[in-house]
């Protein structure tokens, strides 16, 4: 009796299967009949790296998309001279400005480093605080830092800065600075930070001048020379660091979500 009712409910259960089978296939085969699906045009716009990503060097970035996201893997390198590749370097330069450099030299670090980030970063809720190590990557390859230095203020660390604002130590390679190698008082592409969003030099190309309407993080949202549409993006803001006489590249806070690099 028992046996009996099991094998009813089985043939019942095969019968509703085999009914949802037939169900589905015809489901398909309909979106199959039909015009281009919404998720197909969502596929279509993802598909496609922002143009901003061709400023990349890609001697030191490979840059690729994986599924919605955006991987970004850099060696670490400025692919510009600094004294910090060390004399006999086809990119060493004797030191201008740095008059007390950090013993340390970039050949001596593997500064390689990975970043995934959303193709379509979106403003957060709230904003993240920077902390110590890589904040983003610039388009020379090397790492963008913060306004610290160790536990502290970047002022003692100053005299250990080239002439584009980096230096090593204790990590690899990376600016504190506005990186004139490329970008003085422009619009330039500097690199990405961690949450997605792109960081440009001092001047805006939307306007042609500085920004007037930054947020407290240095970003707004306009056209740039690499988007017709208006996106949120960040700035080099124009407030000389301490008696420097330049300008530190990000502070802070992230507008996005941070994510990890390494
Ligand atoms: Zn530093
Ligand atoms: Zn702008």
């Amino acid at each position: 009796m028992k046996m009996k009712q099991k094998r009813k409910n089985k043939s019942i259960w095969t019968l509703t299967l085999g009914i949802s089978l037939v169900l589905m296939a015809f489901i398909a085969c309909s979106s199959d009949d039909g015009d281009t699906t919404e998720t197909e045009t969502g596929g279509e716009v993802s598909g496609e790296l922002h143009a901003a990503f061709a400023e990349f060097d890609t001697n030191e970035t490979d840059i690729y998309l994986e599924g919605s996201n955006v991987v970004i893997e850099t060696t670490g390198n400025p692919n510009h001279t600094t004294p910090y590749w060390g004399v006999g370097n086809a990119l060493y330069v004797a030191p201008t400005i740095a008059t007390n450099m950090t013993p340390s030299l970039i050949p001596g670090y593997d500064g390689a480093a990975t970043l995934t980030v959303s193709s379509d970063p979106q403003l957060a809720s709230s904003s993240t605080a920077t902390s110590l190590g890589a904040i983003g990557i610039s388009v020379s390859g090397a790492a963008i830092f913060n306004d610290q230095e160790g536990n502290g203020a970047l002022d003692q660390a100053v005299v250990s800065l080239d002439y584009s604002g980096g230096h090593i130590g204790p990590a690899e390679y990376h600016y504190h600075l506005e990186p004139k190698a490329w970008s003085d008082d422009d619009d330039k592409l500097i690199g990405i930070l961690s949450d997605g969003f792109f960081i440009y030099g001092r001047k805006c190309n939307s306007t042609g001048t500085y920004p007037t309407d930054l947020d407290a993080s240095g970003g707004h949202a306009s056209i740039t020379q690499h988007t017709d549409e208006t996106e949120y993006h960040y700035h080099i803001i124009n407030e000389i660091y301490s008696t420097t006489g330049r300008y530190i590249v990000f502070v802070g806070p992230y507008k996005g979500t941070p994510n990890a690099i390494n």
